[in-house]
């Protein structure tokens, strides 16, 4: 059998057909949600949006949105403003309304079949509270330890509240906690616990998301 018209779907393909998705650090379909909002389906579009990305109506804020810098129709006039077309329907549906809030304890969690296993993860920032999120919707019992004492990483310590406000960044991790996961906050590797003590409390698995606070220099002489 010849092979000539059969297209491989290999990740160059996706590059180079969906460039703005395989931009996006998780992967959102944003040509779509674009498009569900061209034809008005908000709702659509916000789970879209939403459902690789529990921290999408922040994203719809100060995501860096490496998706318009690939967006193919900056090659004809100007990249679509995907950034702000997920504000608005974030802002519309997500945490902001409290509807997606509403929709996380009213819809997915009863769907969720509880596991035995218990997973730590070290580090509630973007990362380490993501991770949590997708495995507690596949039912483990997932506990998060922060050093801090507040959670949410860069986006509390880093970024500057007339950037993003508390209030949303609050609003989003309580959705993702109200999943059932356990926070401990002040709770250091190192020096409030070890591994080793992990996995005498019987966790199975532990994703260390420690972040990368390190801050870079600017790269201008004498500084
Ligand atoms: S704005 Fe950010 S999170 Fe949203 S689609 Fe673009 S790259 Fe992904």
């Amino acid at each position: 059998m010849s092979t000539a018209n059969i297209t491989y779907v290999n990740s160059d393909w996706l590059r180079s057909n969906f460039p703005c998705m395989m931009a996006c650090p998780v992967h959102t379909e944003a040509g779509r949600y674009v498009n569900l909002i061209a034809q008005g389906r908000y709702a659509e579009a916000y789970r879209v949006a939403r459902a690789p990305n529990p921290f999408a109506s922040i994203c719809g804020r100060i995501c860096a949105a490496p998706c318009e810098e690939a967006c193919r129709r900056g090659k004809l006039d100007q990249p679509l403003a995907i950034r702000a077309l997920k504000r608005f329907v974030c802002e519309r549906f997500g945490v902001e309304s409290m509807i997606d809030v509403i929709k996380l304890q009213e819809v997915l969690r009863p769907r969720i079949v509880p596991r035995d296993q218990k997973v730590a993860i070290i580090g509630a920032g973007p990362a380490g509270l993501s991770c949590a999120h997708d495995l507690a919707l596949r039912g483990y019992q997932v506990t998060v330890l922060e050093k801090h004492t507040v959670p949410g990483g860069m986006l509390s310590l880093g970024v500057p509240e007339y950037r993003l406000p508390r209030e949303l960044i609050r609003l989003e991790i309580n959705a993702i906690l109200s999943l059932g996961i356990q926070l401990q906050l002040g709770k250091e590797l190192g020096r409030d616990f070890h591994l080793r003590d992990l996995r005498n409390a019987g966790y199975e698995a532990i994703f260390i998301a420690i972040g990368a606070h390190k801050s870079r220099m600017l790269n201008i002489e004498g500084m």
